[in-house]
């Protein structure tokens, strides 16, 4: 089971995940309200809108829409409601756009791949992160391999801070940001026990100009079998 990149933030913010937040519309006619909302509550004009569908790739394929204007988010966002998305993920046939979100547009300096899923060859968890983050992680596994730093998770040890100190070295990050990911690897691993994801997923996990980390994006999978234990999410 899969579910939309709002949802995802959702599950992030209760477990004090920082992300970047924003809001969700159905209809067309709260879109102008929610652009104005969003421009007032994160003070700022410049928005970005994004399709909610089950599906990555949306940047490339067209569903994600920087607008630094209320004029070209209202444009924006009334293309996107109702469109036909189609990326490298959903196949030729594409995923129709019910739900668009509306969020602050960041200004980023670094974009960080961050993962974590089962590696059934060790029977551990493994928590990936790659510098080379917003592009795909196929493409970077394959040309430049080394740039995927990984660390393997004993589930029954849990993770511990070396795991994270690894993985946030590994990044080059230093300072407060430094820390910052830290708090958040450890947060996401909860996460992804708390919630039996069989892959939980930020990409990009973001250093903001400011020096803060937000993750921008969320992607949660789930086994249909781990889903009795989890009504709130299903
Ligand atoms: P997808 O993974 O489906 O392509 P993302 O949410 O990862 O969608 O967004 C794709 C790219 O769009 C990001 O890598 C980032 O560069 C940019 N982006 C997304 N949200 C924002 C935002 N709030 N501010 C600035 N840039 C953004
Ligand atoms: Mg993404």
């Amino acid at each position: 089971m899969k579910i939309h990149e709002y949802q995802g933030k959702d599950i992030f913010k209760s477990y004090g995940i920082p992300i970047q937040d924003g809001y969700v519309i159905e209809d067309i006619n709260d879109a102008l309200p929610t652009i104005e909302k969003v421009q007032k509550e994160f003070n700022t004009k410049a928005v970005v809108v994004k399709a909610q569908i089950h599906a990555g790739g949306r940047g490339k394929g067209g569903g994600v829409k920087y607008s630094p204007t209320t004029d070209i988010a209202l444009k924006n966002t009334k293309e996107m409601l109702g469109m036909n998305l189609v990326t490298h993920q959903t196949g030729e046939e594409g995923q129709k756009v019910r739900k668009v979100y509306i969020t602050q547009a960041l200004d980023i300096k670094n974009e960080y791949y961050c993962a974590i899923t089962l590696d059934r060859s060790q029977t551990k968890d493994v928590f990936m992160v790659s510098s080379e983050g917003g592009v795909e992680i196929e493409k970077v596994a394959e040309e430049t391999p080394e740039k995927i730093i990984k660390v393997w998770i004993d589930p029954l040890v849990g993770m511990k801070s070396f795991h994270a100190m690894k993985l946030a070295n590994g990044l080059g990050l230093t300072g407060e940001a430094y820390k910052t990911a830290i708090k958040v690897f450890i947060k996401m691993y909860k996460c992804y026990m708390g919630t039996d994801a069989s892959i939980v997923e930020i990409n990009p996990l973001v250093l903001t100009e400011t020096d803060e980390i937000v993750a921008l994006d969320a992607k949660f999978n789930f086994d249909g079998n781990a889903m009795f234990r989890h009504k709130d999410i299903a």
